[in-house]
C-alpha cells in the first residue's frame, strides 16, 4: 500500500511539536495534522516565564511560533484540521479529519492536550490574563502580597492554594459544597496553612473588576437554605475545576482512558499500579497505549504537571519510543 506515513503525530501544541521536531530529524518525514486553531493552550498564554532559555519570558504565542518554525526548518508537514477518528487495521491506522480527509500511518503520537475547565461567566472570560488564570504554577509568581481566591474541591485546588501561598497574603479557597472531594493528605495540608481561609457552600456569580481583577461576587448557601451574597476582595481568581483532556475521536480506536477522558499510556499504568489494565499494555514501551504503535503524550495523558515544558519532555520521549517501534517493526 503506498502513500502510508511512518509517524503522524496529531496535536499542535508543545508536545506534538516537539515530537515532530525529532521525527523530522530522524528522517521519519513526520506529518502533524495540527488541529484548528493550532498551537494549544499557550497561545491563550500571555508571558510564560518559566519555559526554561528565555531568561526575559516570552509570550505563549510566541513560543508556539518558534516550536513550529523550528519543525520547518526540518521539513515537517503541517494539516489545520481536526481530527475526527482514529481506527487501527491491519497494522496501519486510518486518521479522518473533519473535512473527509483520510491519511494512513505506520505509528502515531497523540499529543492533543486538554482545556482547562471555566465557570463560564461573561466576567471571567474578560479577565482572564488580567487577574483570572487556570494555572497556579504558571501565574502565581504575578500575585506577590495579594489577596487572591481559589475554585474547587478537588486535589488541584488544594495543591495549587497551598502553593499560592508561596506568593500571596492571602488564599481564600471557594467551594461550592460543604465537603472537599480532595484527598485528606492534601486537605489536611491546606487546612493547616494559616494563610488559606475556606468558604464552603459558595460559588462565583461575577468577577469583579475592568482591567484587572477587583473582587468577587459570592452566592453563600446558608445552613437553612437561604442565600446571601457576599462581596470578597481580592486580586486574582485561580479556576482549579479539572481539565477535559481532548480525546473524543479515539472513541473507534480502542485506546484506553480513564473516567476523565485521560489516555492511559504504559507509564501511568505501571506509576498507578493498574494490575486490571496491565494485561493489555506492552511495557517494553513507555508512552504506549494499548493500542501498538498509538503513542500519547502531553497533557492528554497528563493530569499532573500540565507545564509545557513537561510535555515537550514528554512529546520527544514519545518519538524516541516510536523510532524504536518502527525499526523492530521493519
Ligand atoms: P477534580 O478532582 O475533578 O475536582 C474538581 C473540583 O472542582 C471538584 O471539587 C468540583 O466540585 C469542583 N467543580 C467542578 N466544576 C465546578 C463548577 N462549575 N463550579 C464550581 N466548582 C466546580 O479535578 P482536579 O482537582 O483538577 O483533579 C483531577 C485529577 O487529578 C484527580 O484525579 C486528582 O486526584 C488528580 N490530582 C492529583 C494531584 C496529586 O496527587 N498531587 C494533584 C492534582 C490533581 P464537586 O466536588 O462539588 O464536584
Amino acid at each position: 500500500m503506498d502513500n502510508i506515513e511512518k509517524i503522524i503525530v496529531i496535536g499542535g501544541g508543545p508536545a506534538g511539536l516537539a515530537a515532530a521536531l525529532y521525527a523530522s530529524r530522524a528522517m521519519l518525514n513526520p506529518l502533524v495534522v495540527e488541529g484548528f486553531p493550532a498551537g494549544g493552550q499557550l497561545t491563550l498564554t500571555s508571558d510564560v516565564e518559566n519555559y526554561p532559555g528565555f531568561p526575559d519570558g516570552i509570550l505563549g504565542p510566541d513560543l508556539i511560533k518558534k516550536f513550529r518554525d523550528q519543525t520547518l526548518r526540518f521539513n515537517t508537514r503541517f494539516v489545520s484540521e481536526n481530527v475526527k477518528t482514529v481506527v487501527k487495521k491491519e497494522n496501519v491506522f486510518y486518521i479522518t479529519t473533519d473535512s473527509g480527509k483520510e491519511f494512513k500511518a505506520r505509528s502515531v503520537i497523540v499529543t492533543t492536550g486538554a482545556d482547562a475547565k471555566w465557570l463560564g461567566l461573561e466576567s471571567e472570560q474578560k479577565l482572564r490574563g488580567k487577574g483570572v488564570s487556570a494555572c497556579a504554577t504558571c501565574d502565581g509568581f504575578f500575585f506577590k502580597d495579594k489577596e487572591v481566591a481559589v475554585v474547587g474541591g478537588g486535589d488541584s485546588a488544594m495543591e495549587e492554594a497551598t502553593f499560592l501561598t508561596k506568593f500571596a497574603s492571602k488564599v481564600t479557597i471557594i467551594h461550592r459544597r460543604n465537603e472537599f472531594r480532595a484527598s485528606k493528605i492534601m486537605q489536611q495540608r491546606a487546612l493547616d496553612n494559616p494563610k488559606i481561609e475556606i468558604m464552603y457552600n459558595s460559588e462565583v456569580k461575577e468577577v469583579i473588576g475592568e482591567n484587572a481583577v477587583e473582587g468577587l461576587k459570592i452566592e453563600i448557601t446558608n445552613a437553612d437554605g437561604n442565600k446571601e451574597e457576599k462581596v470578597l476582595n481580592v486580586q486574582g481568581l485561580f479556576l482549579a475545576i479539572g481539565h477535559i483532556p481532548t480525546t473524543y475521536f479515539l472513541k473507534e480506536s480502542g485506546a484506553l482512558l480513564d473516567e476523565k477522558g485521560y489516555l492511559y499510556t504504559s507509564d501511568i499504568v505501571a506509576l498507578e499500579q493498574k494490575t486490571d489494565l496491565q494485561p493489555q499494555f506492552n511495557f517494553e514501551f513507555r508512552y504506549a497505549t494499548n493500542i501498538p504503535g498509538l503513542f500519547a503524550a502531553g497533557d492528554c495523558t497528563d493530569y499532573q504537571y500540565k507545564q509545557a515544558g513537561t510535555a515537550v519532555g514528554m512529546g520527544i520521549a514519545a518519538e524516541l519510543e516510536v523510532e524504536r517501534y518502527l525499526s523492530e517493526k521493519e
